[in-house]
């Protein structure tokens, strides 16, 4: 996905098409801006490019972080600083001087203040030919608006492939059709959810990747959710889904697992 995603920008690159600024939307922020480095390097290299270069001066200083005229902003602690947005300003008023752009990344857009807010999207409303940028988020709707409108949209995912994994179709429509039960029991908070834990999920879904499935599934919900209500509260259970999704990753007993969680989310609702 991510590949074909650059390979139609260096398209739009050579025929000289390429937008001032784009947004990425990815499940995974760090991955998507490693493959961007590897883009941008593609982009400037000075040496016909190779995977992996390391011969030109170019990459090399795009590697170390060192070329000024690629600068990559992110949060400090919680949020993006001014003073961030600040200096890309003052280093991006001149013209680049070893390479044919400016260009600045922003991850997690969604962190800019609002003082850095005001100053990015002046930046992003008087566009110049030799700034390009590109901000790269897990969710475009945590972006504010204005901001999401001046960038060109690219999804680095296809939610159900990605979701699926391996599981049959049989079997990922069963893990939907439990996740939207379970997520109704979560909610409701009335019922023994060790019973149905026993008795109905671990009866039907008895793979770790099915559980994975499962997990992220009710995540999208609760996502879904934060999106429409901005309910704080829903951080919590995000955060408590994570969690139990990473313990997936090792072998864990589903039973116990699934047991501890919906206590934990029992807890967040504030039972
Ligand atoms: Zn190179």
């Amino acid at each position: 996905m991510e590949q074909e995603v650059f390979n139609n920008l260096l398209t739009l690159f050579r025929e000289n098409k390429l937008a001032h600024a784009y947004l990425f939307e990815t499940k995974d922020v760090e991955k998507c801006y490693k493959e961007l480095i590897q883009f941008i390097k593609k982009l400037l290299c000075s040496m016909e490019y190779e995977e992996n270069c390391s011969k030109c001066d170019i990459c090399h200083q795009i590697d170390e972080g060192t070329i000024p005229s690629i600068i990559t902003i992110e949060p400090d602690g919680k949020s993006i600083k001014t003073d961030a947005i600040n200096n890309l300003k003052k280093a991006f008023s001149l013209m680049p001087v070893y390479t044919p752009y400016n260009i600045y990344i922003i991850k997690y857009p969604e962190k800019m203040n609002d003082t850095s807010f005001n100053k990015m999207l002046k930046f992003l409303e008087e566009p110049e030919d030799n700034i390009l940028g590109f901000y790269i988020t897990r969710n475009k709707d945590s972006v504010a608006n204005t901001i999401v409108s001046r960038c060109e949209l690219i999804k680095m995912f296809d939610e159900q492939k990605r979701l699926q994994g391996s599981l049959s179709n049989e079997e990922f429509t069963l893990c939907q059709n439990i996740a939207n039960e379970y997520y109704e029991k979560l909610e409701n908070g009335k019922e023994n959810l060790t019973w149905y834990n026993l008795n109905v999920v671990l009866k039907q879904l008895t793979t770790q990747e099915q559980i994975v499935c499962l997990l992220n599934l009710i995540y999208n919900t609760y996502e879904f959710d934060f999106r429409k209500s901005k309910d704080f509260n829903i951080i919590k259970k995000l955060k408590i889904i994570e969690k139990y999704l990473s313990e997936l990753n090792y072998n864990m007993n589903l039973g116990l697992l699934l047991d501890s969680f919906v206590i934990e989310m029992g807890e967040a609702n504030g039972l």
